[in-house]
């Protein structure tokens, strides 16, 4: 015999050359579980003996086909495709009256359905016996025949087999005695598919001996018990370490902190090495944790040469990840933060001109929110109100730059909406919907790689075969659901063993193609072995009362246990095993399989070897730091900065390479000197933004009012005009934030008001209380359509809160009553929306440091009793908490009531009282959180008012900009900030920094 590899072949091969060389023209069928580990075998085979003559693959189930061709083909039957077997169950389930399972299954209940229902069939379980066999619960062995009956019909109807229906024909046919049926010792079997290879092939079939394994007991699946011990090779001791005769197994074992450094380690070693890639197989404990991270540090090395026999989830691609996220789009009534993430992620194709993030500004802005109905009517308005900004020629911007954002908003919405158009009704047929994903596929996912490409492919080519069998009508919900499955479920770019490439499988399909160097992954005790979970269908006793050939979860464990021993035993050449120490998403450590511990005793010959001597003898786990050559860029990082595993000071290397981290390192040391800084907010005189300077600059009390509240949200917001993100986000438990719920009751306040003076009436709570309930109503309504809510019900209990404030309202009014008459509601001066008879020009307020113009909005003005005496007042919607009896500027944080005082001082004179005098200004907090509490202010105190502002203009003036960290938790820059503003400003006030005592003095002013 010729060896063309330097070790020896696996037993199944050694056996198979046997077979070979005894039967060398005739015509040999190798059986096996998979044609991927048949061409792995036979590789091996030519590999070891240079070739074979007249052999091929076949599978049980290929062999049962050709078994009982001829019936078949007379029949006209065809094999079932899986996307018509699962139409069939999903129909025979839906139109089968139950009494165990629930009318509307899940998609894992149905999977589980189909996998208890085919291994009942494959043990020859009919569905009239499960009913008379007493031996499971009888409601549900009834649901289960009469779903099984139902199937079988269907499937019949359709001139559709499936697995068990070919066998079962198979072993009706005669056999065609064409050959040798080579069946390794290894194969699985069961139930219907052990008697037809049994009986149908008895006459021709040689049985291939395999490695044993010893010190286990053989699972009863297996087509052959195992030979006894003799000729075996050292790996076929790993359960009985005390039993093995000559050489122990060259094998390494290994730690690492987590998944990652695992694969990282491994890695590093074969490129250290210079081990040929092809000469090694990496086989994963846990494939579909391990495979995407090797997958990704072969891409950050450039491209590493490897293939994965399992594939790699599509779900990692653009194309699936889109579709998955369309269809959760749909599923959760289309919110548009979710449409405008997919759209910013750049697996969508834009419209020309457009980009992924453009796009998802125009969403933003279009204050959308949720459902589909409001998609055209907020994208048109939101176009509408460019248009007319666009004619407007007091904004800031450009004509062109308007025009251009207008027809990119166009363009934008012209796509979304094509998009929302490809969206089938609901209840509608699930082929309508899956066409609906397949035509988003074709017109909206973009293909940037030919991965993608393949990817593509595969999903048209199931979203096809589904909807070509599947005619039920569907709701939404299952509808996304199957496709989100479909997206998510499906493998690409599988392969078997190439030249050149390391080779990567899962346990079940590993060991086969020979190579000579091994690495076993993921050997940790809660992945091997794990935890097998019971049947949700079948009990284990229910299994076991029913049939011997149904499978219990501790049948299944001790077969995942086996399975990996006859991997071992058929492995040669050199051997490392690792598993992760600690598991860095939980924070917690892992431990080493049982399987590991029999491998320490294996090679070092102590069978009374502990998990402590194991530990011992790994050493410390492999983390992010090591020796050798760096496989990513933080790992270079790492592995230069740290000596014997400590990390060491690399500050300066570190900013020295990143300027933008030295330019916050100096920022950090500025702040820690004594004295404010332009890194705290004291950037220096800048006059330009003092409105009494620079007077194209108009004031407003709430902005002076935001300075003393903190300097530094005041430079972000005004000065540098940091805008933030403007858009309708779902909170599933609220349906107003509070500043659309204030501009609700502001509105409410205005219109019940207005109506009052309307028909000269005054507030009474008695009478008025339905008619206040009326307007609110309309408010409401208008809100509504404005605003969506995430429920009714949350909706109704809105509704109830705004009515009990409007009654604490009413009773507010009717205290007042005897005093005042509600005269001019939202009296506006300087803004662009004012109302008939208000000044459309801003006021101008006497400041002791010189005038300026000041704009705002009054709630109401009162006329009281006595003439030309009037009172102003703001509404309030919010808590009373910042307000108190005595305050008057509270710190220059009440500054409206003074400067609306005069404001309504200038109004009234100019329209309706040229005598006139406001006695009294102040703040109403007419709701249920605020009490309705009233906080008057007097107006004799107003020259105070106006000296706290000018102090704050001269701040402004003079570039002082600190932050106070006293409300951080509630701001919207937050982010911007950071930490440690608070123990700043507490540090600068103890500094005596001149600009901070000034500001001090502001606050201090009650
Ligand atoms: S986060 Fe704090 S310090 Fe920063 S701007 Fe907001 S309130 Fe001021």
């Amino acid at each position: 015999m010729r060896t063309l590899n330097a070790l020896p072949p696996s037993r199944l091969v050694f056996s198979l050359a046997a077979a070979c060389r005894a039967h060398p023209v005739a015509e040999k069928v190798l059986v096996v579980h998979t044609y991927q580990i048949g061409w792995e075998i036979l590789e091996a085979l030519a590999s070891h003996t240079g070739g074979w003559l007249n052999l091929r693959l076949a599978t049980p189930l290929s062999l049962a086909l050709e078994a009982a061709s001829t019936r078949i083909a007379a029949e006209g039957s065809t094999l079932v495709p899986p996307a018509l077997a699962d139409a069939i169950l999903h129909t025979a389930y839906d139109e089968t009256p139950k009494g165990f399972f629930p009318e509307k299954p899940t998609p894992g209940l149905l999977a589980a359905i189909r996998n208890t229902m085919e291994e009942l069939r494959l043990a020859g379980i009919r569905p009239e016996v499960l009913k008379v066999l007493h031996a499971i619960d009888p409601v549900k062995a009834n649901d289960l025949a009469a779903i099984q009956t139902r199937y079988e019909a269907e499937l019949a109807q359709a001139r559709a087999l499936d697995g068990p229906m070919v066998f079962q024909m198979a072993m009706n046919g005669s056999p065609t005695g064409r050959g040798l049926i080579l069946v390794p010792e290894s194969l699985r079997v069961d139930g219907l598919t052990r008697r037809f290879l049994e009986t149908f092939t008895r006459h021709s079939t040689v049985v291939l001996r395999e490695d044993p394994v010893l010190g286990l007991d053989s699972p009863s699946l297996r087509f052959a018990a195992p030979e006894p011990a003799g000729a075996a090779s050292p790996n076929s001791y790993w359960f009985a370490p005390e039993a093995l005769p000559s050489d122990r197994p060259a094998l390494d074992i290994f730690a690492a902190v987590g998944e990652r450094n695992e694969c990282r380690a491994v890695l590093g070693r074969l490129l250290a090495n210079g081990t040929p890639f092809d000469r090694v197989e990496i086989i994963l404990a846990d494939y579909p944790t391990y495979a995407p991270l090797l997958d990704d540090l072969r891409r950050e090395l450039g491209g590493l040469p490897m293939t994965f026999s399992g594939g790699l989830p599509a779900s990692r691609s653009g194309p699936a990840r889109a579709l998955a996220a369309f269809a959760r789009w749909i599923r959760d009534g289309f919110p548009e933060n979710a449409l405008r993430r997919l759209v910013a992620s750049g697996d969508l194709k834009v419209p020309e001109g457009l980009s992924g993030r453009r796009v998802a500004r125009v969403l933003r802005a279009a204050q959308i929110g949720w459902r589909a109905d409001r998609y055209a009517s907020c994208l048109n308005g939101h176009c509408e109100e460019l248009r007319r900004r666009l004619e407007d020629t007091d904004e800031d911007e450009t004509t062109a730059r308007r025009a251009a954002r207008l027809d990119e908003a166009r363009k934008a919405t012209d796509w979304i909406l094509d998009i929302l158009g490809l969206v089938p009704l609901e209840d509608a047929p699930l082929a309508e919907c899956l066409r609906a994903a397949r035509t988003f596929l074709d017109r909206h996912v973009a293909i940037r790689s030919a991965s993608d490409g393949i990817v593509v492919g595969r999903l048209r080519e199931r979203l096809a075969e589904d909807a070509r069998y599947d005619a039920r009508a569907v709701s939404a919900v299952e509808a996304t659901e199957r496709i989100i499955a479909l997206a998510e479920g499906i493998s690409v770019d599988g392969s078997g063993p190439q030249a050149g490439h390391l080779h990567v499988a899962g346990v079940r399909q590993a060991g086969y193609a020979g190579r000579p160097v091994t690495f076993i992954l993921g050997l940790d005790d809660s992945r091997f072995p794990g935890v097998t979970l019971p049947d949700p269908v079948l009990s284990d006793a229910e299994r076991s009362r029913l049939s011997p050939d149904l499978a219990t979860a501790a049948s299944r464990s001790q077969e995942k246990l086996y399975t990996l021993a006859e991997l071992l035993a058929r492995l040669r050449g050199r051997l490392t095993l690792s598993f992760a120490a600690f598991d860095l998403s939980d924070n917690r450590r892992r431990f080493p399989s049982p399987v590991l511990l029999q491998a320490h005793r294996l090679r070092t010959g102590d069978r009374l070897a502990d998990y402590q001597a194991l530990m011992q003898a790994v050493g410390p786990p492999v983390g992010f730091v090591s020796a050798g050559r760096a496989l990513s860029t933080d790992h270079w990082w790492l592995s230069r900065i740290h000596d014997r595993g400590l990390l060491l000071d690399a500050r300066e290397c570190v900013l020295a390479a990143f300027p933008d981290l030295a330019r916050g390192a100096q920022a950090e040391a500025a702040r820690a000197r004594p004295e404010a800084t332009p890194h705290d907010g004291k950037i220096g005189p800048a006059p330009e933004l003092d409105p009494r300077t620079n007077r194209a600059l108009t004031a407003s009390a709430s902005r002076l009012e935001r300075y003393p509240d903190c300097p530094r949200r005041y430079y972000l917001q005004y000065v540098l005009e940091v805008e933030l993100p403007d858009e309708l986000v779902i909170e599933p438990g609220v349906w107003l934030d509070p500043m659309t719920r204030g501009a609700l009751l502001h509105e409410f306040y205005h219109r019940f008001l207005a109506d009052l003076v309307r028909t000269k009436e005054r507030p009474d709570p008695r009478k008025h209380l339905d008619r206040a309930h009326g307007v609110l109503t309309e408010v409401i309504a208008e809100y509504k359509t404005r605003v969506p809510p995430p429920s009714e019900a949350v909706f109704a209990i809105e509704v109830e809160e705004l009515k009990r404030s409007v009654k604490v309202f009413l009773q507010g009014e009717a205290e007042r009553r005897s005093r005042n008459t509600p005269s001019f509601f939202e009296v506006s001066f300087g803004l662009k929306e004012a109302g008939a008879g208000a000044p459309s020009k801003p006021v101008e307020i006497p400041l002791p440091g010189g005038p300026i113009s000041c704009r705002g909005k009054i709630d109401r003005i009162d006329r009281r009793p006595a003439a030309h005496e009037w009172e102003v007042w703001d509404y309030k919607t919010g808590t009373s908490r910042y307000f108190g009896a005595n305050d008057y500027t509270a710190g220059g944080t009440q500054l409206q009531h003074a400067i609306y005082a005069l404001a309504a001082t200038q109004f009234l004179r100019q329209s309706e009282d040229p005598q006139a005098t406001v006695v009294g200004s102040g703040y109403l907090f007419p709701t249920e959180r605020g009490g309705g509490e009233e906080f008057r202010r007097d107006p004799a105190r107003i020259p105070e008012a106006l000296a706290v502002m000018d102090r704050i203009l001269d701040l402004i003036r003079d570039g002082m900009f600190v932050g106070r960290g006293e409300r951080c938790k509630f701001c919207d820059y937050a982010a911007l900030c950071g930490s440690g503003a608070k123990d700043r400003w507490k540090a600068l006030q103890g500094e005596g920094d001149p600009g901070v005592g000034r500001l001090i003095e502001v606050l201090d002013h009650a």
